[in-house]
């Protein structure tokens, strides 16, 4: 059983804040998904990745801004 909520695993501090992130999450090296890591404010390890659910995929409904 893995507990890593509450303490780093690195650096044994406890995990009040993290550093969040956007990274992209690929597969078979092409880019699939707008992901969140967050890593720890101390020793900056990732903690963990999660999907970015409030990320939408690219939208065509989105006016092109025109110059
Ligand atoms: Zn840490």
């Amino acid at each position: 059983m893995m507990t890593i909520q509450g303490i780093c695993p690195k650096c044994g501090k406890r995990v009040l804040h993290v550093n969040v992130a956007t990274v992209v999450g690929m597969v078979d090296g092409v880019s699939k998904s707008r992901c969140i890591s967050h890593s720890c404010i101390h020793c900056h390890v990732v903690l963990g990745v999660q999907i970015d659910h409030r990320a939408k995929p690219r939208s065509k409904n989105k006016p092109a801004p025109t110059e």
